[in-house]
């Protein structure tokens, strides 16, 4: 029987982790990909605090290094039904498992919203990504465009702009989401067009992108941008359908919980981008999942457990 059974490695779930182990409880954490969730494709946090520059990359393989230092154990499982049987949480995986734990915490986060649009999926990996970090260096000299007005698609763009030839930034509204000293900085890349209160409205070309074609609402005009790559970054989507019967989502489909992190049924969790809340941040990520670890723990003691 596991102590605290938490769905998704990223990081609400390793910093709960770090939290339950270090009170004394197993943490086993079911992870459907690889550890560390969004933040790995980040290239620079620079807004955590005590840590004034780091990459993605390495926050999250020390965060990975903290919690299976401690006994944390990391199974890579996809979470697919959670059952409460008698107070026993059953935790059934797309591969046949069943975990049976004490508590669980749903640190499930949110994946990459796609565009929608025609030849969309045929072309990822062929021009189209959802990943800067991952798949930038394959465009090296040649014209991309990022698509998106938040952070990431400022830090994207950022980023490309250092060896891209041309980097559009392609936003359908005039003002950005991303703080204002990162849109400054990239506005003084020589390289970067910033083209505004316009959509991605077409993908062109087949087996390969060639360009795109965009719509800006305020002309009412349409034209064609010639681009090898694409980086979607229009923010993100969650995926906790699965746990409909045991935590009440939004229309969004977040799970519905306040600051204490818990759900609707007794000795479940929530932590993290995939809970109802108004920032999203590797610090309110970090909040969450000590919350929820210690939640959970009091939860263990107070059933005498
Ligand atoms: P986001 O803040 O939700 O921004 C998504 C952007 O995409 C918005 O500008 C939005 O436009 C646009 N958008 C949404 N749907 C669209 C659609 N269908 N077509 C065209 N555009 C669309 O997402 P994010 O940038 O991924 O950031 C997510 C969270 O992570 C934020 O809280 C952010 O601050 C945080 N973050 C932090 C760091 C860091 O700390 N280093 C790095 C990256 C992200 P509108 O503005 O018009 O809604």
């Amino acid at each position: 029987m596991i102590d605290v059974l938490i769905i998704g490695a990223g990081p609400a779930g390793m910093s709960a982790a770090i939290y339950v182990q270090r009170a004394g409880k197993q943490a086993v954490l079911l992870e459907k990909m690889t550890f560390g969730g969004k933040i790995v494709n980040t290239p620079e946090v620079a807004n955590y605090p005590g840590l004034e520059m780091i990459s993605g990359f390495d926050f999250a393989m020390n965060l990975y290094n903290q919690a299976t230092k401690l006994g944390a154990k990391v199974e890579y499982e996809q979470a697919v039904k959670i059952e409460d049987v008698d107070g026993i949480k059953k935790v059934h995986t797309a591969s046949g498992k069943v975990y049976e734990a004490k508590t669980v915490i749903i640190a499930t986060g949110a994946a990459n919203r796609h565009l929608g649009l025609a030849k969309e999926d045929s072309l990822v990996g062929k021009g189209v990504s959802y990943c800067a970090t991952c798949d930038g260096a394959f465009f090296k000299g040649q014209d991309v465009a990022v698509n998106g007005g938040g952070a990431t698609a400022i830090e994207d763009a950022m980023f490309l702009a250092n060896y891209c030839k041309k980097v559009y930034v392609i936003h359908r509204r005039g003002e950005f989401r991303a703080p204002e000293v990162e849109i400054a900085e990239l506005k003084t890349k020589g390289n970067v067009e910033f083209v505004l209160n316009s959509t991605v409205t077409k993908l062109l070309g087949d087996g390969k992108l060639e360009g795109v074609e965009i719509y800006d609402s305020k002309s009412e005009e349409r034209k064609t941008l010639a681009i090898t790559g694409l980086f979607v970054a229009i923010g993100q989507e969650p995926a906790n359908s699965d746990f409909a019967n045991v935590a009440d989502l939004d229309d969004k489909g977040y799970v519905l919980a306040a600051e204490d992190c818990k759900t609707k049924t007794p000795g479940v969790f929530t932590a993290g981008d995939c809970r109802t809340k108004t920032i999203r941040q590797l610090t309110t990520a970090a909040s969450d999942g000590t919350i929820a670890a210690l939640a959970a723990t009091l939860y263990i003691s107070q059933q005498g457990k």
